[in-house]
């Protein structure tokens, strides 16, 4: 599905004031809420989302002293994705040394009110993050405005779902493996565990019967399973994925 972008002219956008720093790419995205209460009602109105939108613009500009809204791109809750900054342009939400490695995608979900992100919300937050992809040099990663800044946002029900590696909601069920475990094949070694790695070496190991999380993040459980496992294949338990650790992960289990 394309993405319903609702452009500044038709949200009835401010002017900003001066001109905006240019990037030409970041890391990816930071997701934001709005850290307010959000009227469940607007879940019913798509036009309250657009006075939503007037009334973050006014704070940022006249509360902030900002020269426009602060974020990129806003994700509401009837899929639509309103245009703030947009791409290659610097934002400002993310706080201070942070704007250059992230654009900021604030989904319309608050502290109070409504607090759930609706799958209408993720996917267009999700739509919004494909965009900025296409358009604006993203990169991969979809963090969480918490993450290198101390604050709440966005919330600990979006920062879950960031956390699980920001999925499509109901969508597809993962494609087959394009990689058949057994025999013999491997998947190539990457040369530095991150993100999907993880969660393709966490995959199988639970495919193994390893009892492990597939979050995508290397934690404490991870390195257990994995000292487990290097002990069981007579490596060096170390608790790092290494390259013999990973191939064996893909070989043949003995019966
Ligand atoms: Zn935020
Ligand atoms: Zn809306």
């Amino acid at each position: 599905m394309a993405i319903d972008l609702v452009s500044r002219r038709e949200w009835g956008a401010r002017k900003p004031r001066g001109s905006y720093t240019p990037i030409n790419s970041t890391r990816g995205v930071k997701v934001h809420y709005t850290g307010g209460r959000v009227d469940p009602g607007i879940v019913n109105d798509h036009a309250r989302c657009v006075t939503l939108m007037k009334s973050i613009q006014n704070q940022h500009m006249d509360g902030n002293g900002w020269m426009d809204i602060g974020y990129s791109m806003v994700a509401c809750p009837h899929r639509k994705v309103f245009e703030g900054r947009g791409p290659k342009r610097l934002p400002a939400a993310n706080g201070a040394g942070l704007n250059g490695g992230h654009y900021a995608v604030l989904a319309l979900v608050g502290s109070s009110g409504l607090v759930q992100p609706t799958d209408e919300i993720l996917n267009a937050v999700l739509d919004a993050v494909e965009y900025l992809r296409a358009r604006g040099g993203a990169g991969r990663e979809i963090k969480g405005h918490r993450d290198g800044y101390a604050t709440s946002c966005p919330g600990d029900r979006l920062y879950a779902w960031v956390r699980r590696g920001a999925p499509r909601p109901g969508g597809a069920p993962d494609p087959p493996d394009p990689h058949p475990s057994f025999p013999g094949r491997t998947l190539k070694y990457p040369p530095v565990m991150v993100g999907e790695d993880v969660r393709t070496w966490q995959r199988q190991m639970s495919e193994r019967g390893w009892d492990i999380d597939v979050d995508g993040l290397y934690g404490e459980r991870s390195r257990e399973v994995c000292r487990g496992f290097q002990q069981e294949k007579d490596l060096a338990v170390t608790g790092a994925v290494n390259r013999a650790t990973w191939n064996a992960a893909w070989q043949e289990p003995v019966t």
